[in-house]
């Protein structure tokens, strides 16, 4: 049995109630005008159908697929004891090295310390089988949708990035977050902070490219009325900001997308530069909203 005895290819007539396009995904073949089942290939969920893409029950409390050419994604389990390790980082960081940390990339120890930062020895790295060129590292926690620690961020003194070994991406959840407030997006903790800095409620995704599916568990779980994504000014930022949008549409009524003025690189620099919560607020304004896709706004 192939997945096409099941399923039929969208068309112009019958578009894909996921992502709204009309080519590549699938539709139930018995209903495809009001599908009950779709797979597909942009926008992704926790059901992988082979190399057609990811399952989606359209109605509420469907049933999990039985089929056999549908599998679960098993989220990779971490290696390590990553909520210990991380508590263990946070401890090592010393008011005052927070303080140092936050005058360095002109954001407040505040937001720093509510992301949980840390510090790494690069003695101590070196037992996690991680490599440190320096005396250390800054350490940033990632986490699942769900809050739980996945893996760790760190940050060498001159700035370059990478992670704790045995870790998964995820990520960078300040505390004291208030959803009701609508949410902003951005890449990586420091650009978190400088967010929160200027009064947002924000959360980090490990890069441009990377933490779509998170967010849409974390949206699934908490609904926010509004969700802002901060792309940086390049054009991976912007591409990766547009295939997050396209898929956390599903999951939010209103998703934007905004840029820091044309000469500024990113969020950090953008505060650095002066501007205000107002400031992006009115970018924010004057964004686009994106539209509802079809499968919301044909359920009722
Ligand atoms: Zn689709």
């Amino acid at each position: 049995m192939s997945i096409l005895d099941k399923f039929s290819r969208v068309s112009r007539a019958y578009r894909c109630p996921v992502c709204g396009k009309f080519d590549w995904c699938l539709v139930s073949r018995a209903n495809p005008q009001d599908p009950e089942e779709v797979i597909c290939a942009r926008v992704e969920s926790d059901y992988r159908a082979g190399e057609a893409g990811w399952w989606h029950c359209i109605r509420p409390n469907t049933c999990p697929p039985c089929d056999p050419l549908i599998r679960v994604i098993q989220p990779r389990k971490p290696t390590r004891d990553f909520e210990t390790i991380a508590a263990e980082f946070e401890c090592a960081a010393a008011d005052e090295m927070i303080v140092g940390l936050a005058e360095s990339l002109s954001v407040s120890g505040e937001g720093l310390s509510r992301l949980h930062v840390g510090w790494a020895s690069a003695r101590r790295l070196e037992r996690l089988d991680t490599r440190c060129h320096g005396r250390g590292c800054w350490s940033f926690p990632m986490r699942g949708a769900d809050g739980a620690i996945v893996g760790i961020r760190l940050r060498s003194e001159d700035g370059f990035k990478y992670s704790v070994k045995g870790g998964a991406n995820g990520l960078f959840i300040p505390s004291e977050l208030r959803n009701e407030d609508g949410l902003l997006i951005a890449e990586g903790p420091t650009d978190t902070a400088a967010l929160l800095d200027m009064g947002f409620s924000a959360i980090g995704r490990p890069s441009c490219q990377e933490g779509r599916k998170r967010i849409q568990q974390y949206l699934q779980r908490i609904p926010v009325p509004h969700a802002v994504i901060l792309a940086d000014n390049d054009g991976p930022g912007q591409q990766g900001a547009e295939l997050l949008a396209g898929m956390i549409r599903l999951y939010c009524p209103d998703v934007r997308v905004i840029s820091p003025p044309e000469t500024i690189k990113d969020a950090r620099a953008w505060k650095q530069s002066g501007a205000t919560g107002d400031e992006v607020m009115q970018a924010v304004n004057m964004a686009e909203k994106l539209s509802l896709p079809i499968a919301r706004s044909r359920r009722r």
